[in-house]
């Protein structure tokens, strides 16, 4: 025998093989792997603390994976893979494993039941596609079920598994297998999975399997941690860095590690000691409160190693063997399944019974290698399903004791089995799996019962018995996936299904009996209840008992033997209920008649609201009706009679109907509590509506007299019913208790309304399937019209959580769609539907029943002004329950009649009321509805009307005395005793007629022509009143009309003033803004403003107190071309150039509200003082953060954190007497250029390097001797600023004002702590301007709104106070500061190369933005020759020469960025004969290229050359004329004004004094411009810029960013979520997948993988890429929960809905109704809008205002 291999350098792969083979051949195969194994498993695997996954990977595979794999295939593994893949007969079943997040499709048409999912491949291909399907996601787990013929009622086949259905027998795969291929798979999975099963269940931390031990020298240690569910993830992180002594980052990773594998080493030492020590450490810190240690072992490095090398193996048989071949599966399950005798466990029970002694990868890992190795195959699947029911009960024992959750354990595996109809069919009834799932439950249960058997749950019992049981409950859902397999024929009945069936049907009785009667109250009285008993555990387990029930109905409804069998079965379990008490007999009487009734107080008695024996056997008379079995037939008399038998239900309304009247309120809210689940949407059909047919079947069962006694009896009302009872009494004793029989009274007669008008559940009333969803639609629809959603939520749903909405709610309702995007679509209900109203609809709570009532009355006294709301006529009764309608003529109802209608003609009765009155007029309505009916079916046993006439004063008589009688007095009573009547009458002019002929006089004719004139009246007042209100309507729009102004809310004050410029009457010539030609400023309207806080008015001055407007500012990437650059480092940032792909700038916006600074400030200091006040750990959770200087708008609560101080019109501060200066912009250009030179080499002769940053400007007089005298008198003219001493200067608080901008754009914009006063100060400011300015262009261009007039006013004023700022703001800056930067902004354009670099400019014009540029320019170059530090006032740009001539120098320069880097397609669109300018550009475009060396291919042709030109142009030139327009006030032409402007390139020349052809801007006799256009584009910086190789170009116009484009169906985005996976976490599935919606990036956030630091932060992964992206500004879509994610600012966001809508204009926030939900291109422009428009920040602190809840959110951590 060959010598094991030691070492690494010894090994050799063929070798090893070789030596297997022969073993084999020996059968030694075993031992030689092991000995393989035990000396390279711990090399490879050898636990580490900072594993190093890619070594291990590479390791593994070299020494461990690929011999087994050469050996298994002989030959390269991946061929002969590939070979075995390719012999498959191709599955008919799709099988695909879901991951987690995954979307899985069910169809609610056609799959079995919603278990039934497809992938998103097979859904796609399926027609499933156009049916009502529901969309979710995965938790992961589970397979597709396409292909799976019983998964589908219809269609069960997608295409593509269409096509390999393959209906002849398959023959066996193994067969195709080569011999000797089938020896060595079946040999090496035995040994793989011995091996692996023996590792992972091996329970000796520090020994080793015998043939696996190692020599004890190289023996070392690893502590190794546990998961579990108890201790959270901050617990185990603070445990751990104490512990081992780490930092938070490495504690974060261990823990992580441990969540998602279920352990880690965390330690590792030679020392066993050194990791025993740890290990005590931690079991000593997290049993501190006396709670469970964390689980923690000290085990040997090599065993730590074999196991982990047993899962890998694990997951390559699954991965990389098995799901290549269907023979090697098979021969793999059968290997798995095999045993050596009866009592030895298969490897795959080990695993199966060993399950939670494992840590989470291997169960994990395990589970899945059974699903795809046993699921794809019948007969396996088979075996698998009885070994399971064989083990359940024991793998439920596990699973109650394991505190890991249910999806990572076997147990969850039921699901796959139990759901197979074919399966679970076959386990009832040959392994009775109904019996072994109730048994195993009621097992686990016992612990729970008290000494009567029946179930008591204590309040907050976190005990491990509660805690069993809690997770024992996840049986019922076992349960029910067992009955999901529902026989539909008779014949798919066997003699042993019925048998099982019954026993499990017994085995639910008895846990129904162990429930019947639980949680009993005692009416308290004198003292309120000292502690709320528990209530909620019950309903807990009926909740999850519901479906169970339901589904045992169904079974028992699909045979008659079974039904009966099952009625037995539950009547005999009801009476031994019964017996549980003694029961006692009292005689009552009404009138006339005696009955035995039984004697028990409801009032202090028990009294139990749960009564599922009860209901069960309720659940079972309808059902009576389809096998025409009669009711009263088979009532066995014998054990129980009708009266006994709904004795608990009558004691459970009544106990109600005594707390409606007021009876129980000091049995606290623990009984509220349990009589609204009663009554809601989701326990009613189980509980309160099976108590109604339980009434209803004694209603028909017992004679109509008697059940109208014993009820009255135990609702107390007997006494109420006797004639004297409403005699005055001597000292109005127990006055109380009058007034409670009153509202017993009126409870009972609506308790028998309910009995006798609900009949629309088939088997109760004549009625179809639908009928009860019709009915439930209509009455929700009279309280108001709802949307889908709303209309759904308010249906309960059947086990496949359907509520037949769809099918039944367009013969009802039609579907109004929404009218505006944000709203949603409602039904409302058809005209004619209305008549089925039922004020005393069961389901209606007392709230809904008045909110019904007046929407009703309302509707009707509008339509035809009466109101009467009489009973709609109910379909009648199936024969069996028919008895029961004639409790509305027996003797006992005709007397509560006359009792309740003779007390309505009394004077104060005090027994009486108008509910009582109204329920009495309802019920004889009912009457003579019955009646009707009686007739027309010839039947004359009902005859109500008959009876009504007899007597003295007769039912007839008293109604009629009751009109117009002083107690009936409302009008809805009124109309409704008129109706009453009116039916009387018909009914008995019907009977009549029949019996005599017909009859033409009846005492009705004279009432009847009555109501018909009341009626007319009626109407017509109806109508007249409909004529006013029109009218009305139509002022008042009028009104509106004529008062626009007034009905827009709180606007600005300032718009007048703002808006007077824009829009006031066009002056007569077209407007010129700039140079000689500037239109002269016209100031129409005031420039008053008033203070929102003092309510003062006030003019804006310069010299008055100053007044100021709230803003916000932002950092902002919004119109970023490099998404994803940002500022390194603010501290040191040089803002002056703004790079030409815009990547970073501020913005500021404002809601437009003006203050006095001083009432400001005031405000301010008081928030501060207010904030400040609270305790510190409550100031993080508010709308608004202080320490970064916010606060809200006083007036409408913007978020603002900046105030700009307001300047009057600066033409009006410039000096008023104008020069007359002539220049042209080639001198203008010399004289620059020579200043910038002149300034560097002054600057330059200087020695120091120090001195050689402060570039001053060359003075003026300087200067001048170098120019002609003319030009150099024009010159100075330009900068000649005439200080006098009456020109205005700034109030002291508006220079404040203004100082203090300035520094908080510095500070906010570049996000710095310090304050520093620099000269980044006034760039900051400009830079701001000019940002702002280009956001509001491209706003305007993304909405296709004209430049001028559309802005809305608070924007335009905002931008207007920004603007006459930035103007102004120069005053409180150092004139040398503004004066060095003026010089190097002009050396960037006008100076040579060598200066340049002196200056610190841009490399090249493609460099920096041109519009940010002018703006900086034009703003600095006043103060250019400034010569002291007075005032300023004469320095401001108000749009003369300077600023003409810098335009037009700025625009040529973008005109060249333009030529140069723009690709000129060559269309073969429309042509025009070119022009002269045309022509001229053309050879302009020539010539700029060859000079930048860039070779002409494409020529365009001169027109479209030209027009593209223009075209992309106009941003600029937009862009240029809303700042001009600001900073002069010029108003703007008309033609701008207008949306859709054709000739806007024009246009803006003309406003802005350019010269309209561009040629013109390269004038041939302009030498000095064309110079300079040459140096430009010859710089070798451009060349470098143009080459391929340079990072990328900013080409323009610079196109509006938009959001990235999202998929329109949502399932696409999901499917793509699911294929991403966390980042930092090689391969884990994201549990939050959250898309940045500015630039696609999927991240992982809500998660501690993804955590990073962010300045001393720890944040989430969504906050740090907001930061990176948007500049801290985060557009999000959270993909699982189909919801915006906001956030802003770090520690804040919101949530928003997402711009997906189902069919019903719906969205689905959180998935949780499933419909398709499809892109609203709407709303997506509109969160499109909200984020280019800068208004995420007030969208948050908005939302935060509203939603108090979402304050206590950690945002930063998302
Ligand atoms: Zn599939
Ligand atoms: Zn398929
Ligand atoms: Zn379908
Ligand atoms: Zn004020
Ligand atoms: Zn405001
Ligand atoms: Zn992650
Ligand atoms: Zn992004």
């Amino acid at each position: 025998m060959a010598s094991p291999v030691n070492s690494i350098q010894e090994f050799n792969s063929e070798t090893l093989v070789r030596e297997w083979l022969e073993c084999l051949s020996h059968g030694t195969l075993q031992q030689a792997l092991k000995r393989h194994w035990r000396v390279f498993v711990p090399k490879v695997y050898f636990p580490s603390v900072e594993p190093d996954m890619g070594k291990e990977d590479r390791l593994s595979k070299r020494f461990l994976f690929r011999p087994i794999e050469t050996f298994l295939c002989q030959g390269d593994p991946k061929t002969v893979f590939k070979e075995l893949k390719e012999q498959n007969t191709p599955s008919q079943i799709c099988g695909h494993v879901f991951k987690m997040g995954e979307p899985t499709y069910s169809c609610r048409d056609c799959g079995a039941d919603p278990t039934c999912v497809l992938c998103i491949q097979c859904f796609q291909k399926s027609v499933h596609k156009g049916h009502r399907y529901k969309m979710s996601t995965s938790g992961g787990g589970g397979y597709c079920d396409c292909g799976d013929t019983e998964a589908w009622k219809s269609d069960p086949f997608c295409d593509t598994h269409r096509a390999v259905e393959t209906p002849e027998e398959r023959q066996d795969p193994i067969e195709s297998l080569s011999a000797d291929l089938r020896e060595r798979a079946t040999e090496l999975f035995k040994c793989v999975l011995m091996y692996a099963v023996e590792m992972v269940t091996w329970s000796h931390p520090v020994d080793l399997p015998i043939g696996l031990e190692q020599d004890g020298s190289d023996r070392s240690f690893a502590t190794v941690l546990f998961n579990d569910e108890v201790h959270t993830y901050e617990q185990v992180i603070q445990t751990l860095t104490r512990a081992i002594d780490c930092d938070q980052k490495a504690a974060v990773d261990f823990a992580t590690v441990v969540d998602r594998e279920g352990r880690s080493a965390v330690k590792v030492d030679k020392d066993f000691n050194v990791c025993e020590k740890v290990k005590n450490t931690i079991e000593r810190n997290t049993s501190r409160h006396g709670g469970k240690p964390l689980k923690v072992e000290v085990m040997n490095s090599a065993v730590v190693a074999h196991q982990a090398f047993a899962l890998k193996l694990l997951t390559w048989l699954r991965d990389d063997v098995i799901s290549y071949s269907d023979g090697l599966r098979k021969i793999f399950c059968n290997i798995a399944m095999a045993t050596a005798s009866d009592e030895d466990q298969s490897l795959l029970e080990t695993m199966l019974l060993n399950d939670t002694q494992l840590w989470k990868a291997v169960r994990r890992q395990s589970h899945q290698l059974f699903m795809s190795g046993v699921m794809l195959d019948q007969d396996v699947k088979k075996r698998f399903a009885i070994l399971f029911t064989k083990h359940y009960r024991r793998l439920v024992a596990d699973f109650v004791l394991d505190d890991h959750s249910r999806s990572i354990c076997a147990i969850s595996m039921s699901v796959q089995i139990f759901t197979v109809p074919t399966l679970a069919r076959m386990l009832i009834a040959e392994h009775d799996l109904l019996s072994v799932i109730m048994d195993t439950f009621l097992h686990e249960c016992e612990s729970k019962k008290n000494a009567h058997g029946k179930f008591v749950f204590e309040r907050n019992d976190r005990g491990a018995s509660s805690q069993a049981v809690k997770r024992a409950q996840y049986m019922l859902y076992d349960f029910k996936y067992a009955l999901t397999c529902k026989p539909q024929s008779p014949d798919e009945w066997s003699d042993n299904l019925r048998k099982h069936f019954l026993t499990g049907f017994q085995k639910l009785l008895q846990l129904l009996q162990c429930i019947q009667g639980m949680d009993s109250v005692v009416r308290q009285k004198g003292q309120h209840i000292e502690y709320e008993p528990e209530w909620d555990g019950a309903f807990n387990l009926q909740l999850k008992l519901e479906d169970n029930l339901a589904m045992m109905l169904q079974w028992c409804a699909a045979d008659r033997k079974v039904l009966l069998d099952a009625y037995n079965a539950g009547i005999e379990i009801l009476r031994q209920c019964n017996s549980e008490h003694d029961t006692k007999w009292e005689t009552v009487s009404v009138g006339a008649h005696q009955v035995s009734c039984i004697k028990y107080d409801v009032s202090s008695q028990h009294v139990s609201i749960h009564l599922p024996v009860s209901r069960m056997v309720a659940g079972i008379f309808p059902l009576f009706h389809r096998y025409g079995i009669p009711l009263r037939g088979i009532q066995p008399q014998t054990c129980l009679s009708a009266v006994e038998l709904i004795e608990p239900v009558v004691r459970c309304a009544v106990m109600i109907s005594q707390t409606h009247a007021g009876m129980w309120r000091r049995n606290g809210y623990s009984l509220l509590n349990q009589i609204y689940f009663y009554h809601n949407v989701r326990c009613r059909t189980e509980m309160y509506d099976r108590d109604i047919v339980m009434l209803q079947a004694g209603a028909a069962l017992i004679d109509s007299n008697e059940f109208l006694i014993h009820l009255m009896n135990k609702f107390a009302i007997i006494q109420w019913a006797k004639e004297e009872y409403d005699l005055p009494r001597q000292g109005g004793q127990q006055e109380d208790l009058v007034r409670q029989t009153v509202t017993l009274v009126e409870e009972f007669l609506h308790l028998l309304i309910i009995i006798l008008c609900e009949r629309y559940t088939p088997g109760i009333g004549e009625v179809g399937e639908r009928d009860s969803v019709k009915r439930e639609i209509i009455h929700q629809l009279c309280i108001e019209s709802m949307a889908h959603s709303e209309l759904e939520k308010s249906l309960p749903d059947d086990t496949n959580h359907e509520t037949g909405i769809e099918e039944a709610v367009h013969d009802v309702a039609n579907f109004n769609k929404p009218t505006s995007s944000a709203g949603k679509g409602v039904y409302e209900l058809k005209e004619q539907r209305y008549e089925e109203y039922n004020p005393y609809f069961y389901h209606y709570s007392r709230a809904e029943q008045s909110k019904s009532e007046e929407a009703q009355r309302k509707r009707k006294k509008a339509a035809n002004g009466d109101q009467a709301l009489p009973p709609p006529v109910p379909p009648p009764f199936v024969p069996g329950l028919q008895p029961a309608i004639n409790m509305l003529q027996c003797n006992v109802m005709l007397h509560i009649i006359r009792v309740v209608l003779q007390r309505t003609t009394v004077q104060r009765s005090r027994s009486w009321s108008e509910p009582q009155l109204e329920k009495v007029l309802f019920l004889v309505g009912l009457a003579l509805h019955e009646e009707n009916r009686a007739f027309e079916r010839k039947d004359e046993s009902f005859s109500f009307t008959e009876k009504a006439l007899q007597g003295e004063p007769s039912i007839l008589q008293l109604l009629e005395s009751l009109v117009s009688h002083s107690n009936v007095e409302h009008e809805a009573q009124k109309d409704l005793l008129a109706w009453v009547l009116k039916k009387f009458h018909d009914v008995q002019s019907l009977r009549t007629k029949a019996k005599a002929g017909p009859v033409i006089a009846s005492t009705s004719n004279s009432d009847d022509r009555m109501e018909k004139e009341r009626k007319r009246k009626a109407q017509l007042a109806a109508k007249k009143r409909a004529k006013i209100m029109a009218q009305m309507s139509k002022m008042q729009k009028n009104f509106i009309k004529d008062n626009a102004e007034l009905f827009e809310g709180a606007e600005s004050d300032l718009r007048r003033v703002g808006s007077d410029m824009d829009i006031s009457e066009a002056p007569k010539e077209f407007p010129v803004a700039l140079g000689r030609k500037k239109c002269p400023l016209v100031v129409t309207g005031n420039n008053r403003v008033t203070c929102i806080l003092c309510q003062e008015e006030q003019d804006v001055t310069a010299t008055d107190k100053s007044m100021v407007l709230t803003a916000f500012i932002q950092q902002s990437t919004v119109l970023s071309k490099s998404r994803g650059k940002v500022v390194q480092n603010p501290e040191t940032y040089d803002p002056l150039f703004m790079s030409s792909d815009v990547f970073w700038g501020t913005h500021i916006g404002s809601c437009g509200h003006t203050m006095h600074a001083d009432c400001w400030q005031r405000y301010f200091d008081s928030i501060v003082a207010k904030v400040r006040r609270r305790p510190l750990r409550y100031r993080q959770h508010m709308t608004f953060d202080i320490r970064k200087q916010e606060f809200l708008c006083p007036l409408c609560e913007t978020l603002s954190n900046i105030v700009v101080p307001l300047v009057p019109p600066l033409g009006q501060l410039a000096n008023k007497t104008v020069q007359h200066v002539d220049l042209s912009i080639e001198d203008w250009l010399d004289a620059i250029q020579k200043t910038v030179r002149e300034s560097i080499k002054e600057d330059k002769d200087k020695e120091t390097e120090e001195e050689s940053l402060m570039v001053v400007p060359c003075p003026l007089p300087t200067l001048a001797k170098m120019m002609s005298e003319s030009v150099s008198k024009n010159f100075q003219a330009l900068f000649d600023y005439v200080y006098s001493e009456d020109s205005d200067h700034f109030s002291d608080s508006t220079n404040e004002m203004l100082r203090k901008l300035s520094k908080d754009i510095y500070l906010l914009g570049l996000g710095l702590e310090t304050e520093d006063d620099n000269v980044r100060v006034p760039v900051m400011t400009w830079r701001t301007c000019a940002f702002t300015i280009q956001v509001i262009e491209q706003s305007l261009r993304e909405e296709s709104k004209p430049l001028f007039g559309s802005l809305p006013s608070r924007q335009a004023d905002c931008l207007q106070a920004l603007v006459r700022f930035a103007g102004v703001s120069a005053q409180n800056i150092a004139s040398d500061i503004n004066k060095k930067l003026c010089v190097r902004l002009l050396a960037a354009l006008v100076s040579g190369d060598s200066d340049k670099k002196f200056v610190a400019t841009p490399g090249c014009v493609l460099d920096f933005d041109m519009f940010h540029y002018l703006v900086s320019v034009c703003l600095a170059l006043p103060t250019l020759y400034v010569e002291d530090q007075r005032s300023l006032l004469g320095a401001i740009p108000t749009g003369g020469l300077n600023e003409q001539h810098v335009l037009q120098l700025v625009f040529t320069a973008h005109i060249v960025q333009i030529l140069i880097t723009t690709d000129f397609h060559i269309h073969d669109s429309m042509e025009l004969e070119p022009d002269a300018d045309s022509q001229a550009l053309v050879d302009i475009y020539h010539r700029l290229r060859k000079q930048a060396g860039i070779e002409v291919s494409n020529v365009p042709s001169a027109w479209q050359l030209h027009q593209r030109v223009k075209h992309i142009s106009v941003p600029f030139l937009r862009s240029a004329a809303l700042f001009f327009h600001y900073l002069t006030g010029i108003s703007s032409p008309v033609e701008l004004q207008q949306e859709n402007c054709l000739d806007e390139f024009d246009y803006l020349c003309r406003y802005l004094a350019l010269p309209s052809s561009l040629a013109a801007l390269f004038d041939p006799r302009n030498t000095l411009i064309n110079t300079l256009v040459a140096s430009w584009c010859s710089d070798d910086n451009l060349k470098t810029r143009i080459s391929a190789s340079s990072e990328k170009l900013t080409r323009y116009p610079l196109k509006v960013n938009q959001l990235i484009k999202l998929p329109k169906d949502y399932s696409d985005v999901i499917n793509s979520a699911s294929t991403f996976t966390c980042p930092k976490s090689d391969g884990e599935d994201s549990r939050a997948p959250t898309m940045c919606l500015v630039c696609g990036e999927m991240l992982c956030s809500q998660s501690y993988c993804c955590q990073i630091e962010l300045d001393g932060m720890t944040v989430g992964a969504a906050t740090a890429h907001a930061q990176s992206c948007g500049s801290g500004v985060g557009l999000f879509l959270r993909v699982r929960e189909c919801q915006i994610l906001l956030l802003a600012g770090k520690i804040k966001g919101s949530f928003h809905a997402p711009p997906y809508l189902d069919d019903y204009g719906e969205t689905d926030q959180g998935l949780r109704r499933g419909n398709p939900l499809r892109l609203c291109p709407d709303r997506f422009k509109k969160l499109h809008k909200l984020w280019l428009s800068h208004g995420i920040p007030e969208e948050i602190s908005r939302n935060l205002e509203t939603n108090s809840q979402l304050l206590s959110i950690d945002w930063q951590h998302l």
